[in-house]
């Protein structure tokens, strides 16, 4: 197979694009869908500070390395969780990543922060991946308010978008289908939050990483019984291989024709916000969630006799 672009051997092939790249021409391709959803959708406006949420995994530092190839002013946060082993060497791999590339890290260590995933999973009766979703949030959140970060980007890909969007529509979750997309604007007290890889697919990721030199920490989190979008995933690849394009036709049409709808419910129904008394993020109940999930992880680790 040859390269569509410039006829030499092609080494990565896209059923969906109906086409294949030799290694620089799918670099340029890359670039070209984070810069097209960058200009449709608004997510970076010029001189806008970027915190790059980095989990050592292909999308997020594939993310990072394209951002700032294109000149934008990115720093990347790690929220180190505290799982023995797994938390250390995915540390690792994005400090290696970011040391090689001269880019700047700030790492939240949630040991410190008195909430290490290990004990949310030992003293709060709730899934661990619920509550461990909630914690790196606020803080991905709180480090963009509270360090004049205008914008907060993700390497969310298109897979983890239709999977996600799928799984809404399931449940015809209103709340969730009124603000998915690559783009939720700032507003009382959150960040604007980007997701400018969600054109490229987990394959097209994965490439880029691969043929950049990437090294990501792949091995899966301890915790992590199975990830709750797969089954929708898989689904999705079978659809996609019958029909190449259906992936990112569904996300394309949702955001044309099914966003405006939903938001339009949600403007309705919104509960409203004010800063956590303790630390100062959003939220409708005082205290917010991470604040009364740390007291209640403090309160139960003082009353384990179990624990040293
Ligand atoms: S799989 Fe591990 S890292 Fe992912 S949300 Fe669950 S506990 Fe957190
Ligand atoms: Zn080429
Ligand atoms: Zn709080």
């Amino acid at each position: 197979m040859k390269c569509r672009k410039c006829k030499t051997p092609a080494e990565v092939a896209l059923p969906s694009h109906n086409t294949a790249f030799c290694r620089d021409c799918f670099s340029v391709y890359f670039t070209g869908q984070v810069e097209k959803a960058i200009r449709r959708h608004g997510l970076i406006n010029p001189g806008e500070r970027v915190l790059v949420a980095l989990s050592g995994g292909k999308d997020s530092l594939g993310l990072m390395l394209e951002l700032s190839r294109l000149g934008y002013d990115v720093t990347g946060l790690h929220v180190d969780l505290g799982i023995p082993k797994s938390s250390s060497a995915a540390r690792a791999k994005v400090e290696g990543f970011c040391a090689a590339h001269g880019l700047t890290l700030r790492v939240v260590e949630l040991e410190k922060e008195g909430l290490p995933i290990p004990d949310v999973k030992r003293y709060i009766n709730r899934p661990v991946c619920s509550a461990c979703g909630k914690i790196k949030r606020h803080w991905f959140n709180r480090v963009a308010l509270e360090e004049g970060f205008e914008v907060l980007a993700t390497g969310h890909n298109l897979d983890d978008e239709v999977a996600r969007l799928f799984a809404n529509t399931l449940r015809w979750d209103a709340g969730y289908l009124s603000d998915q997309g690559p783009c939720l604007n700032a507003e009382s007290g959150f960040a604007r939050k980007i997701k400018p890889l969600y054109r490229l697919s987990e394959f097209e990721t994965a490439c880029y990483a691969f043929l950049n030199g990437i090294e990501i920490h792949t091995a899966p989190c301890p915790y992590s019984g199975g990830a709750s979008f797969t089954g929708h995933k898989r689904l999705w690849a079978d659809l996609e291989y019958k029909s190449p394009g259906s992936k990112i036709a569904f996300y394309d049409g949702f955001l044309k024709r099914g966003r405006p709808a939903f938001a339009q419910v949600e403007k309705e129904t919104g509960a409203p916000l004010a800063p956590c008394e303790k630390c100062g993020s959003p939220t409708s109940t005082g205290l917010c969630g991470v604040c009364r999930l740390a007291i209640a992880v403090s309160e139960r680790r003082a009353a384990d006799p179990d624990r040293d």
